[in-house]
């Protein structure tokens, strides 16, 4: 598996330091279970997974086997979806609900 942290989440990860630790178990349930645990956005954030860490609070993150099977690489905003393997997880930030989403 490869696993990647945008700046945005890193940021947000100190950001929201309280959350600290309900946020590092979801990703490393995530990162056992990418499919099952993500929800597929639609519309801008096609091809994004959303994972809720508690109410109105989420993860979003790309995979990038995921990309590839729905042919989202095309559209999705995964840059180097290309230099990446299938097990790639990027996580790309965290927040809010309506934050999170506003973002892309
Ligand atoms: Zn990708």
């Amino acid at each position: 598996m490869n696993i990647l942290f945008s700046d945005a989440f890193l940021n947000s990860l100190n950001k929201f330091a309280s959350l600290k630790k309900n946020i590092k178990k979801k990703v490393d349930m995530i990162i056992q279970h990418p499919i099952s645990m993500g929800e597929p956005l639609k519309g801008n954030l096609r091809g994004y997974y959303s994972s809720p860490v508690r109410k109105n609070f989420i993860i979003i993150f790309l995979y990038c086997e995921g990309c590839r099977k729905r042919g989202d690489d095309k559209i999705v905003l995964c840059n180097d979806c290309k230099e990446c393997t299938n097990d790639t997880i990027k996580f790309i930030d965290i927040g809010p609900h309506d934050q999170a989403y506003g973002k892309k």
